[in-house]
């Protein structure tokens, strides 16, 4: 993989960690000052374990049949009630959420479409960036250092010219 897409995959990478991360720290600012809302993730955690326990020995009954939806219907409830409190404490119903740069992609530079994992046009836009300002940037070194030769070139000439004057007038005297 070449530099420059690497570079970009790593920034992508960063970027979305760290939305990932002040999502988190937003939730556990929320839950700090709310206690009840803390309690329901604790509840929301602890049923996650038992339904996990409870698919795996899944047995082929109407006992074991009940004991999932039960579970089932406890984990809607809580989440209904925690989406409420939410909604009660913020308005943006994505404040939660990650903050991600680009929806389409997530900020991982890759999307479906067509059923194929594509790179994202948010990505390709920064490829043609980075090629463009990379060229550019390239450019402009080129025409820097060309500037350099062609003003040294002059100043030797110039002070070539300028020896042999000094030179001229020193043999030949000023006439
Ligand atoms: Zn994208």
């Amino acid at each position: 993989m070449d530099y420059i897409m690497k570079q970009l995959l790593k920034d992508y990478e960063i970027k979305r960690n760290q939305a990932i991360l002040d999502a988190e720290n937003r939730k556990r600012d929320l839950l700090s000052v709310n206690p009840k809302l803390s309690e329901i993730d604790n509840e929301l955690a602890k049923l996650s374990i038992e339904t996990t326990q409870a698919v795996l020995n899944s047995k082929d009954t109407l006992e074991h049949k009940k004991l999932l939806d039960d579970l089932k219907k406890k984990s809607n409830s809580l989440m209904k009630e925690k989406n409420k409190f939410i909604k009660e404490l913020v308005k943006d119903s994505n404040y939660l959420k990650p903050h991600f740069e680009c929806k389409t992609c997530k900020d991982t530079g890759y999307a479906q479409k067509d059923g194929n994992l594509e790179i994202c046009a948010c990505l390709k836009q920064k490829i043609f960036d980075s090629y463009y300002n990379k060229s550019n940037a390239r450019k402009l070194e080129e025409r820097e250092f060309f500037k350099i030769q062609f003003q040294s070139f002059f100043q030797r000439k110039k002070c070539g010219s300028l020896q042999i004057q000094a030179f001229s007038k020193r043999k030949y005297g000023n006439y």
